[in-house]
């Protein structure tokens, strides 16, 4: 089937409306129709190859909510006409002990995971396509059900921001009355902080920007801290149980760690890139544990969509027309972003002449 997107063709090079195959569904696969796509800061960091594995073209967008359009024999979970979200994974070897453990980030199998976009780790290197496009087909285990409670609207950003932030906080056992931490306060960290008080914590925010402060009061934070005032750093040392860090680009870790408390764990989520050089001597002394975390599995991402409905999370998201994503790009390269996560609606794309007369690049089909 044919399905249009935007796509960047090169490192330096914008996103651009492309047009290229998609597979219609085979056995127990489900094709649809892309109605929204959340934009993360990952998606960012794809099109511009800062983890040097891009490969272009590259369609990105892993916050993806659709309407069933046709399913393939053996379909039993979802019907013609459903809403269906999917996430940053597509595929996995459903065998390795990870897979069994519902831990498919982590498939151990001989090709890992299958990222949404950009899922290099085909065997033979070839390339995936997400959810900045109309149309998309996936194996039904990496199909979501967006809950009837939930507006769909808000359902992307939990795919990713969402389980991102919720899978650290219940692998390292968030308890009730626990302080968590939450660093950097954009898409992922505005979601950590909703999802934080819903399982009890109390919630303290870090930011660098003091004109945030009173928006992050109002996502439900109990504690603020401007992250360049070193008054307020000190005030806050040793106060935290669990920190999540979203901080997107190499940095200091140094100051984080004097906040935790003995035995707290600071999980990194964020920043991929590199630490700069720091004293391991406040791990040793405070028994602080250093842990990173990928995204989370498909059942705990169910139930994190499933918890955001019930406790009526939502992100606070800005909806976009597919043409100003390269602007968004820009807002959140130089982190001037005044809204936490944006999301494309897209009905505009649809009508436009670039899907309608075919006004767009074509570029080779992906291999999922
Ligand atoms: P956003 O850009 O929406 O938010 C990041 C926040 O970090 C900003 O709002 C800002 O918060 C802070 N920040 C930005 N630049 C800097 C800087 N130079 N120094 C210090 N703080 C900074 O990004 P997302 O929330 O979408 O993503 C955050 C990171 O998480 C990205 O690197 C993304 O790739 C990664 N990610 C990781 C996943 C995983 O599975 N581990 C899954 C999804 C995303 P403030 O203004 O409050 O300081
Ligand atoms: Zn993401």
């Amino acid at each position: 089937m044919q399905a249009f997107g935007y796509g960047s063709l090169g490192e330096d090079k914008k996103l651009e409306p492309v047009m290229f195959d998609r597979k219609t569904p085979d056995k127990g696969e489900v094709a649809f129709d892309v109605v929204y796509c959340g934009v993360c800061h990952s998606d960012l960091h794809q099109v511009r190859n800062d983890w040097g594995n891009t490969i272009y073209p590259c369609v990105p967008g892993h916050e993806i909510v659709g309407k069933v359009t046709s399913i393939g024999e053996g379909v039993s979970k979802f019907k013609v006409g459903e809403l269906v979200g999917v996430g940053c994974m597509i595929d996995s070897c459903q065998e390795c002990s990870a897979c069994n453990d519902n831990l498919e980030q982590y498939c151990q199998g001989p090709k890992s995971c299958t990222l949404t976009y950009n899922g290099t780790k085909n065997p033979d290197g070839s390339n995936t396509y997400g959810g900045y496009s109309t149309a998309m087909c996936v194996r039904e285990e990496f199909i979501l059900r967006v809950p009837e409670k939930l507006d769909p609207k808000f359902a992307g950003p939990i795919m990713c921001a969402g389980i991102t932030v919720y899978s650290p906080m219940r692998h390292f056992n968030l308890q009730k009355g626990q302080t968590l931490g939450v660093v950097g306060i954009g898409g992922l960290g505005h979601m950590a902080i909703g999802i934080g008080k819903a399982l009890g914590a109390k919630v303290v925010a870090f930011t660098r920007h003091d004109d945030k402060v009173a928006q992050i009061r109002d996502l439900g934070a109990d504690e603020v801290v401007v992250s360049s005032d070193d008054e307020q750093m000190q005030a806050a040392m040793q106060s935290i149980d669990l920190m999540v860090n979203t901080i997107p680009v190499a940095h200091d870790i140094a100051p984080y760690l004097t906040l935790m408390k003995p035995n707290g764990t600071l999980v990194v989520v964020g920043n991929m890139i590199e630490f700069k050089a720091f004293s391991p001597g406040p791990l040793v002394f405070n028994g602080i544990n250093l842990a990173g975390s990928l995204i989370g599995g498909i059942q705990q991402t169910q139930e994190i969509l499933d918890l955001c409905a019930e406790h009526d999370i939502k992100p606070s998201v800005k909806m976009i027309g597919i043409d100003e994503l390269n602007d968004v790009f820009e807002e959140l390269s130089n982190a001037s972003q005044s809204d936490f996560r944006h999301v494309i609606d897209m009905q505009s794309f649809v009508k436009s002449d670039a899907v309608t007369n075919e006004q767009a690049k074509a570029i080779e089909a992906p291999i999922a």
